[in-house]
């Protein structure tokens, strides 16, 4: 495996504090933060700390801490937003663009949460 991280990415320079974000929740190793351009009445970007482009760089090569503080991140932001089906709220879908295919814009890793209204179908219908 294999990433370059580039440090110069929009979402670095919001962790450096180089530009500001709407946060919606901090932990030690992880960054919530509302999207610029929302596609949802809720959407709210989760971002590791460290210097992960993707996922699957994440996976492989984060440690165990790193790891347990996104996933619990990811959970809480639902906790805040309500949207946790079982607390009662009524749902959201978790992105995570990947690469060129998966049309990733800002190479640092983030999912994206969308809810607030029924998102629509998972992805347009094109083999
Ligand atoms: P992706 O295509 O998955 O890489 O998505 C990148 C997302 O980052 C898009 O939804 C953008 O609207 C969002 N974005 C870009 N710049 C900012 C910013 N300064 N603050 C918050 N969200 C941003």
């Amino acid at each position: 495996m294999s990433y370059a991280y580039d440090d110069q990415n929009i979402f670095a320079r919001i962790l450096r504090g180089e530009i500001p974000c709407s946060k919606v929740l901090e932990t030690k190793h992880s960054l919530a933060f509302s999207d610029i351009s929302p596609k949802a009445p809720h959407h709210v970007l989760v971002i590791p700390k460290g210097p992960y482009v993707c996922y699957d760089h994440f996976a492989h090569t984060a440690s165990d801490a790193e790891i347990t503080d996104y996933t619990r991140a990811i959970g809480a932001v639902c906790d805040q937003l309500g949207v946790a089906p079982g607390d009662g709220g009524n749902g959201y879908r978790m992105i995570a663009n990947t690469g060129n295919d998966g049309v990733q814009e800002v190479p640092h890793l983030h999912v994206h949460i969308l809810a607030g209204r029924n998102i629509g179908p998972m992805v347009l219908m094109r083999p």
